[in-house]
């Protein structure tokens, strides 16, 4: 934009110059503007300046093709959301990086396979676009948000405490189970079980949070389903659908 700026300044200098010059009786003839260091000048910068704008389109075209191909790389088609390649680049370094406090959410949408049974691909296609529109709306804007695969997500969220991850993502099951489908033909509640953990100073990578939110989703869909199981407490087989499991709960 400043190049486009530039050429456009540059071309009312130079034509108001000319008219300037022409009747002020400085050039007479064509011979003396060509003869002029003025008309050197003026050929030199447009020359450059022209240049410069060629190379500057054609590096904003590179670039905006590099945008496009990674961000298809690292993101799923279906729902714009991470793939697990994006995930993997955007997340912190255990190694590298200070210890990344912050809680890891994976959830799964329940009895999905007979939804694509009863209702078609298309239909689960949409439920799925439906959970990744709950989470991207749900969760905080600098949450990595990713579809691992299938009606399977994960997502960690930076600073972000269990306890607050649990009601997050309480008020996302909460939301997905009261969505009414039947506009795309599905005529019957869909629900989520959801497994949440916090990243440990013992973690060696985020995986290992997410292996423990993972035996969290794993509990919840052993009891019943449609509920958020959160790490590190006492379990309680709770009413509210929003419990805590203990580590002997995951080993069971
Ligand atoms: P659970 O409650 O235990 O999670 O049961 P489930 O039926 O949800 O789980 P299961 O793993 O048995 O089924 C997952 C199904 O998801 C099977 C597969 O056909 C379907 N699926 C995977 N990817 C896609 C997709 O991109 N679109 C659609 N529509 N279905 C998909
Ligand atoms: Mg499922
Ligand atoms: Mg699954």
């Amino acid at each position: 934009m400043a190049l486009v700026g530039l050429v456009i300044a540059d071309n009312l200098v130079r034509v108001s110059a000319l008219l300037i010059l022409t009747s002020s009786g400085t050039y007479t003839t064509l011979d003396d503007f060509l003869a002029s260091d003025y008309a050197f000048f003026m050929q030199m910068s447009a020359s450059v300046i022209g240049f410069l704008m060629a190379l500057t389109v054609l590096g904003t075209v590179m670039l905006d093709v590099v945008w496009q191909h990674r961000h298809a790389a690292e993101h799923d088609p279906l729902t714009d959301l991470l793939n697990r390649r994006g995930f993997e680049r955007a997340i912190p370094d255990f190694s590298r990086e200070s210890f990344p406090s912050g809680a890891v959410l994976v959830c799964d949408i329940d009895h999905f396979k007979l939804v694509n049974d009863r209702f078609g691909h298309a239909a689960g296609d949409m439920v799925i676009v439906g959970l990744a529109a709950a989470l991207r709306d749900g969760l905080p804007s600098d949450a990595l948000v990713a579809r691992f695969g299938g009606e399977e997500f994960v997502a960690f969220l930076p600073g972000v405490t269990l306890a607050e991850a649990g009601m997050l993502c309480n008020a996302i099951r909460l939301a997905f189970a009261a969505r009414d489908w039947r506009e795309g033909g599905v005529t019957q509640q869909i629900t989520a079980s959801f497994g949440v953990s916090a990243t440990a100073s013992g973690d060696h990578s985020m995986h290992d949070a997410i292996g423990r939110a993972d035996a969290c989703l794993y509990a919840a869909k052993s009891a019943g389903r449609n509920q958020v199981v959160m790490e590190g407490q006492q379990a309680a087989h709770a009413p509210t659908q929003l419990r805590v499991v203990s580590a002997a709960d995951r080993r069971a």
